[in-house]
């Protein structure tokens, strides 16, 4: 039976980045993996995700200077490009969501530019966005998320990892040493770090825990350009005024061409409850694509109304929209990384850095109260 310091399972973006974590700080590392790899069934799947310093949440603002460095060395451990500086807009209409940005940024004395609607439209031509304001930040841009994932697992590998790929935990024995039953073998670990994304309540089941998750289906929909208003350079853009869905405002963002040449994305911050990450794609009428689709039609003219491809990517919500980052309550070796609420993507450096340092109990770079589970002492159920 082959035995580890550190047991991680799921091999998304946080998984892949905790493993990689974990070697750096010389733990011999499982990286399990339930698909072959890569795979487009998780969250972490597709081309681009937004980064931003910009946050309206100072605890996330915090960590953002040092996951922008964690990013770049992992650039020149693995000589590729993780991240294109584009710029962004962050607009709305002077509500309070937008203001919260603008407040977060000055406090931590970040670069913030405040942009009238002449100067947005001037950013992004050809919309109608009249009656907003935004601010701008010069460090937004995109990682090429497929990248970034290969990227932490190659360096992984050739740190010594071991990843093993269309392998599914099925089982845990607790103790001073976790044994874990895969669909092909039984492992040994020390310790074990469950980011298994959307799926991670099927596994803490087995712990008796259950997280206040929430898996949603989200739409990522791609619009071509009309032909003769193309144009190089597009920020990135959120709106968080964004659309109106079930009685709530959703955000909704868009990123310049790169993963289609010339389609840019746009997409509504939100999606329908999903109650099996399994089955994903059952349950689909159609309705967000609609929502989006009369949002392009009202403020992106350059668009084709009618988007052009649609594929389905899952966020894991929590109530609060926070991470979660903890120890289960009742086995001091058994830590996990969820609920990253359609916003992990750019953090995912830091979160794989606190993660392994929980697990060697070194003090965090970051306080990890914020994210504790405790936080929902009143609403967290034992099944
Ligand atoms: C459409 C979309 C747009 C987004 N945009 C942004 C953005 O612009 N900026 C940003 O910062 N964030 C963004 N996010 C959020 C970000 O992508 C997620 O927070 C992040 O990818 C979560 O990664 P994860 O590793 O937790 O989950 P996943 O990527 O789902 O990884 C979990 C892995 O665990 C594996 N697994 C599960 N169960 C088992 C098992 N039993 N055995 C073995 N393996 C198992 C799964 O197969 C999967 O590979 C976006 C998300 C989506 C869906």
């Amino acid at each position: 039976m082959e035995e580890f310091d550190v047991i991680v399972v799921g091999a998304g973006i946080m998984g892949s980045s905790t493993a990689y974590n974990c070697i750096k700080k010389g733990c011999k590392t499982l990286l399990l993996e339930q698909f072959p790899l890569p795979h487009a069934r998780g969250s972490s799947t597709g081309h681009s995700r937004i980064t931003r310093k910009a946050y309206s949440k100072e605890l996330y603002a915090n960590m953002m200077p040092e996951a922008y460095k964690l990013w770049s060395e992992l650039e020149t451990e693995t000589n590729t490009q993780i991240y294109k500086k584009t710029g962004g807009i962050i607009i709305g209409k002077a509500n309070v969501r937008y203001s919260e940005y603008e407040k977060v940024l000055k406090e931590l004395k970040t670069e913030v530019l405040s942009l009238t609607e002449n100067e947005i439209v001037e950013m992004l031509p050809n919309t109608n966005y009249y009656g907003f304001q935004g601010i701008c930040d010069p460090e937004a841009g995109v990682l090429f998320a497929d990248k970034a994932v290969k990227s932490f697992q190659s360096a992984f590998l050739r740190r010594g990892g071991s990843l093993k790929e269309n392998e599914k935990l099925v089982n845990i024995s607790t103790g001073s040493i976790v044994k874990i039953t895969t669909t092909k073998g039984i492992y040994n670990g020390k310790s074990l770090i469950v980011c298994a994304g959307s799926w991670t309540n099927k596994i803490l089941s087995e712990l008796d825990l259950k997280l206040p998750l929430n898996p949603r289906y989200v739409k990522v929909c791609y619009w071509k350009v009309k032909d003769g208003l193309k144009k190089s350079n597009l920020p990135v853009l959120i709106d968080v005024n964004g659309v109106n869905y079930h009685g709530v405002r959703e955000g909704v963002y868009g990123t310049p061409p790169e993963e289609y040449p010339d389609f840019y994305k746009v997409c509504m911050h939100g999606g329908k409850d999903l109650s099996d990450p399994d089955f994903r794609d059952g349950s689909d009428d159609g309705e967000e694509v609609k929502i989006i689709s009369n949002y392009v039609s009202k403020y992106m003219p350059f668009l084709d109304s009618r988007p052009a491809i649609v594929e389905t990517c899952i966020y894991t919500m929590t109530p609060d929209e926070d991470y979660i980052i903890d120890r289960h309550p009742n086995c001091n070796n058994i830590f996990f990384g969820a609920g990253f609420s359609g916003h992990g993507f750019k953090l995912a450096p830091v979160v794989g850095k606190l993660l392994s340092e929980m697990v060697l109990k070194q003090p965090t770079t970051f306080n990890t109260a914020p994210f504790s589970l405790h936080r929902f002492r009143n609403s967290t159920s034992k099944l």
